[in-house]
Order: C-alpha cells, then structure tokens, then sequence
C-alpha cells in the first residue's frame, strides 16, 4: 500500500520535473479529445468555436483534455480560456441559428464568422466531411486577411468587425440567409458590404461544380468585403469607383490562381469567360492592339456596368498601382469611399492627370506582362 502510495509519488515527481518528458503528451500537458476525428485537434486550435464539438462532454468543445500522467498550469489555464471563448461564442452566434430555425455548422475565427452547410465536397483528389471542410474554409479565408493585410499594409485596428461568410446547399436557406443577414436577397452570391461585412452563397454543384471555383468565388467576393469595410465602411463600388472595387477582387483570384473568372454583376451565373480567364496575357493583347478600354470610361462605371474588357482593365490598373505603392493605393480606396472622382484622387495622391496614368499603366504592362 504504502510502496504504491510512493510509486505514485515517485511517478509525479518524475513528470514534474522539467527534464523528463511525459510519455502520454510529452510534456505539452493536454492530449486530442478522443470523441473526435484525430486530426481535427491541432485545426480545432485555429478557431475560437466550432459548433461540430461545442457540445461534447469530454473536451468542451476545445478539442483537446487535460493529460491527466503530467501537470502543467499553462495549458490547463489555456484549456480554461478556450471552454470559456466556446461558451461565450456560442451565446453570441445563437441568432444564426434562430433566424435559420434550426442549428447551422458554422466556426468563429479571429476575424470572420463562417457557417459552412455542404456536407461533402472533394477537394484536390480527396472527398472531404463537413466538419474537415468547415475548419478549411475557416483556414483558407484567414490567409485570405492576412494577406491582404500585408499586401496592402492595413491594420488589425482599420476593421471593427468581423467577416460573415456563409456557404448554403440548398437554394431556400441562401435566400433565408441573404435576406436575414445581408438585407436582400439574389439568386447569386449576396453581399453586404460595409458594415456588418456579409456574404451568403449556394454552394451546390449547380452553381460550382468543383471545390476551386468555389473556392475562387469565395475569395473574390470577401477580397470585396475586406476592402468595404477598412477604416470607412462603405461600398464604393455603387459610386464610380467599380473598377478599384472590382479590380482588386479580381486581384486576389490572380494572385491565387493567375485565373479571373468571378463576375459580380447580374449575369454572374452564365458562366461568362473573358480570354480564357487569364487576364495579363488578354491585357497585353488590349494593350498592343491599341483595344484597352479608355481609362476616362473604365472610371465612370459603377461595379454593375463595367464590362468585361473593362473589368480586365480594372484588374490590371489595381495591379499596377499596388505594384507601385500599395500604401497610396489604399488611401486612393478611402477617397474613392467618400465618392471623390478618380481623375481628382489620383491627381490629389500621384500627381498625376488621367492620361498620364494610362501612359504610365501601359509601359507597366508591356514591360512586366506575359506575351503568352
Ligand atoms: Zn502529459
Ligand atoms: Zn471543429
Ligand atoms: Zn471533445
Ligand atoms: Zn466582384
């Protein structure tokens, strides 16, 4: 009895002290909630609720227990902090589910909220489940901020909000979704730009047919919704600035994918292709032609009437301006939010009059774009 009593001692001595390492957790002091797929622990660390395991008994929707071999405070008291955020997150996010009327699979990130309802999709050669796929959407729109936070040198503290993104199967909840939490609703994609930043889509088969298209959709659209809401929150594109509103969305599926094929306007279901998608090449061909679409009509238009021509245009001068200086290209953003034309932006930022910029945008793409 007693010679057990002191094994045990011996036993948590031996896994206090720092120099031996505990064989159940090596010593990082929780292991992976056993109640849930064995890969999902480490990606449960990327969000602050998941509703897939925010009810289970074990982990408390945390994803990870105490490992009960060793002791170690910090990641007991780290464990506390994630119960906590998952029961305050839930509390917060329960409206989805009371508009929606029954229980949706959503997550809650550092900066977004995403309700994700396909149940299996294949991604790359492999069929993932919904709880995989929710956590990559999570992931995937995360590097989607962090890079437009570096690229354009915006701050944390510019958004007071953070991004709604809900993926649907079933064309009824879109139009529920949209109409509760954008304020209308479409057939399409749904956004609520400025504040309270939302997007609504149907994710279904018919409206993507693989997990890339949705994937570049997704990102095209909250690329526009990241822009609307930093430091003004406003949607420029319903002024005459569609092309920057538009050209930077269409940025972020270049930069990802060298790929534009994601339209905003009405017609954005018809599966309307402009060269083929690859827009450097299409833009050099404009530009050696003398065909790209004069500057002075691509800085009339709002996001709904630029045309295709004028969207690769658009694309292509938000290219050039954040290749340049992307700082001067944001603070062109937040004049263009506050409806001050284009030609007296660029003049109050570059300097420069429209022409000049043309010029300027033309040797940018005949020196840097690919001749095929
Ligand atoms: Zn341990
Ligand atoms: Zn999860
Ligand atoms: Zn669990
Ligand atoms: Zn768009």
């Amino acid at each position: 009895m007693i010679a057990a009593a002191l094994l045990a001692l011996a036993a948590l001595h031996a896994a206090q002290d720092p120099a031996v390492v505990c064989k159940k957790c090596t010593s990082v002091g929780r292991l992976p909630c056993a109640e849930h797929e064995k890969d999902m622990a480490a990606r449960e660390d990327g969000v602050l609720f998941c509703s897939v395991i925010a009810d289970c008994q074990a982990c408390g929707g945390a994803g990870w227990v105490d490992c009960a071999s060793c002791d170690n405070a910090d990641a007991q008291a780290k464990l506390q902090l994630k119960r906590a955020s998952v029961e305050s997150r839930r509390a917060a996010l329960s409206y989805i589910d009371k508009d929606m009327d029954r229980a949706i699979r959503k997550c809650e990130t550092e900066h977004y909220v995403i309700g994700w309802e396909l149940d299996r999709l294949k991604v790359g050669k492999k069929f993932l489940e919904a709880h995989e796929l929710l956590h990559l959407q999570a992931e995937r729109m995360e590097t989607l901020y962090k890079d437009f936070r570096r690229d354009l040198r915006v701050k944390d503290e510019d958004f007071k909000e953070k991004f709604r993104v809900f993926v649907w199967t079933f064309p009824d909840d879109h139009r529920r979704a949209s109409g509760a939490f954008c304020g209308a609703t479409a057939p399409g994609g749904m956004k609520k730009m400025g504040t309270q930043p939302t997007y609504s889509v149907c994710g279904s088969r018919q409206n993507f047919n693989s997990d890339e298209l949705l994937h570049r959709n997704l990102v095209h659209n909250v690329a526009h919704l990241i822009l609307s809401a930093h430091i003004h929150p406003e949607w420029m594109g319903r002024y005459k600035a569609g092309w920057l509103d538009e050209g930077l969305a269409h940025w972020y599926e270049d930069k990802y994918w060298d790929v534009c094929d994601t339209y905003c306007y009405q017609e954005q279901n018809t599966n309307v292709d402009f060269k083929g998608g690859r827009w450097r090449l299409a833009v050099r061909q404009m530009v050696e032609k003398g065909e790209s679409p004069a500057a002075a009509g691509v800085f009339e238009q709002t996001s709904d009437s630029l045309s295709l021509a004028q969207n690769a245009a658009a694309f292509s001068y938000v290219d050039y301006l954040i290749y340049h200086d992307p700082e001067k290209f944001m603070r062109l953003s937040l004049q263009l939010k506050k409806k001050i034309p284009t030609r007296d932006a660029l003049k109050e930022i570059y300097g420069y009059g429209v022409m000049e910029f043309e010029g300027l945008w033309k040797s940018h793409v005949l020196a840097t774009y690919p001749k095929r």
